[in-house]
Order: C-alpha cells, then sequence, then structure tokens
C-alpha cells in the first residue's frame, strides 16, 4: 500500500447494510470486499449476530478481521490477528475475545424483570425454539441456530397490542444499568455497550500502527450511528425508515441512494477508489 493511501478500516453493520435484508447475500458487495482485499484494507464486522453467526460469515468470505458481536459486547480475534491482541482478552474456544458487554444470564434476567414491571408482554430470544426464532428472522434453521447461541445482549419483540412508550421501556432499562437499542427486527437489551464503543478500542488498537488511521462506517439502523457518529467516513445505508435528520448531527454523513449490499458495494468503491486516484499514482 502507497504510504500516501491513507490506512482505511471498514467498520459495517451486516443485516440489510452488508447483506441483503431478505436474503442474506452479498454478492453486489463483492467489487468492493475485494477491492478492500487487495488493498489490505481490515472489514471488521459489527452486528447485532452472535459470535458463532459472524464467524461462519467470515470464513464463507474469506474475511479473518477482528469483528464486534451483539452491539458491541465482545470483540473476537484470530490467533495471528492483525492489529495484535489485547492484553485483557482470553483465549475462548479458538478466538481471542474481550468482552465489553455484560453476561447473558444477567440480561435475561433483566429483561423478565422489566417485562413485569411493566406489565407488558415481551418475548427474548431465550423464550423462543428455534422454529419461531426462524420465522420471525426469516433465517433458516441452522443459522437460527446460530443466532440463539448468545452472550451479550437479548433481542426481544413486544407482543402486545397496546402501545408502548420506547421511552419507558429505556428508562426501566437505564435504571438496571443496561441499555436497549432497535435494530431492524428487534428490539435489543445489552450492558452500556454499543458498536461505537467496541469501534473506538478496535480503532485505538490500529492507531498504534499507523496514527493515521481512518475508519469507514456503515449501517442502516439507530444502533449503527455511534459508528457514523466517530467514523471519519460515516455512511447510512438507506432503509424504509427515514434517517435523514441524521445529517444535521452528522456533516459528513452520505446517505445512499440504494440499499443493502448494492449500495454498500457503492459506497466503499466511491471512498477507495477517490483516495487511491486522487492520492497516488495507482494504476488498476
Ligand atoms: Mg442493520
Amino acid at each position: 500500500m502507497s504510504d500516501n493511501l491513507p490506512f482505511f478500516i471498514i467498520f459495517t453493520d451486516l443485516d440489510a447494510t452488508l447483506l441483503n435484508k431478505s436474503t442474506y447475500g452479498w454478492k453486489e458487495a463483492l467489487p468492493a470486499i475485494n477491492l478492500s482485499k487487495r488493498l489490505s484494507v481490515p472489514v471488521i464486522f459489527a452486528s447485532s449476530k452472535t459470535r458463532a453467526e459472524i464467524s461462519l460469515l467470515g470464513s464463507r468470505m474469506s474475511i479473518s478481521d477482528p469483528f464486534i458481536s451483539e452491539n458491541g459486547g465482545g470483540i473476537f480475534f484470530q490467533d495471528r490477528s492483525f492489529p495484535g491482541i489485547p492484553e485483557d482478552a482470553v483465549f475462548d474456544n479458538g478466538l481471542w475475545k474481550l468482552s465489553l458487554g455484560k453476561p447473558y444470564s444477567l440480561i435475561t434476567k433483566t429483561l423478565h424483570e422489566i417485562r413485569d414491571d411493566l406489565g407488558i408482554s415481551i418475548k427474548g430470544f431465550s423464550e423462543m425454539n428455534i422454529e419461531e426464532i426462524s420465522s420471525l428472522t426469516g433465517l433458516d434453521q441452522e443459522s437460527s441456530r446460530l443466532a440463539a447461541l448468545r452472550e451479550y445482549d437479548e433481542p426481544f419483540v413486544i407482543e402486545e397490542k397496546k402501545h408502548i412508550e420506547k421511552d419507558e421501556l429505556i428508562k426501566a432499562a437505564e435504571k438496571r444499568g443496561l441499555s436497549i437499542s432497535a435494530g431492524g427486527r428487534f428490539y435489543h437489551l445489552h450492558g452500556k455497550n454499543d458498536k461505537g464503543r467496541a469501534m473506538t478500542v478496535l480503532m485505538s488498537l490500529y492507531r498504534k500502527i499507523n496514527k493515521n488511521a481512518c475508519s469507514i462506517a456503515l449501517g442502516d439502523s439507530p444502533n449503527d450511528f455511534p459508528m457514523l457518529k466517530i467514523a471519519d467516513y460515516p455512511v447510512l445505508i438507506r432503509s424504509e425508515n427515514d434517517y435523514s435528520y441524521l445529517k444535521g448531527e452528522i456533516q459528513s454523513l452520505t446517505i445512499t441512494g440504494s440499499s443493502g449490499p448494492k449500495a454498500w458495494n457503492k459506497a466503499v468503491l466511491n471512498i477507495l477508489e477517490n483516495s487511491i486516484f486522487w492520492k497516488t499514482d495507482y494504476k488498476t
């Protein structure tokens, strides 16, 4: 890589961002994924998905960079991972794991307390069988089984017909030292971790290697906003919800015209190619 090319690190949400919302495919993003690999640009998956789900995707896409699971609950590193393993990471089942979130047993126990407290019908992943998870997510049975292997974050649905103020839920979680965020399909109860905090930890490791490390972050939902707020190149992937107000908070925000992997591809190619062509005499 030329010295003139910024040392880019890509942080990306998966569902409805790098992956198609209904098919979970990523074919349309392959040109940008391949260019990232060619330029040794790390692609960090940052998702509400579990370690088990993200590991599988990483091996299918031949991406072995560190990744962020369960809304910033955990950061996982391969044994010889670039940018190095933090000292407080522990070796767990083949990967180095840095826990930023609270244990799952505490999260599910607290969700039950909130449900009883507010008197509303809430159903979390831990109370669903694989068929239910599969029908809510559209994942096949095997993927649903991996989605149920949770460590830091409980996705849940509100079954109640009556209107629940989101603020009420958030306050109930806050009172217990936890947080609630909204993903594309589910609410999530988790510790004070978020994707942005995990991104900050990783960026400080990358900056030890290169102080000019420069972040690109892509996401479509509010649980991605903490990453977009701190990224050098924030990209909001268009979804059916209108989050254009975010442009008022993040001046450098790009909002894509299309959605999913097609939008991901275009946005990443734009950023990488512009840097290559303007800052070096790189030829394809
Ligand atoms: Mg998403």
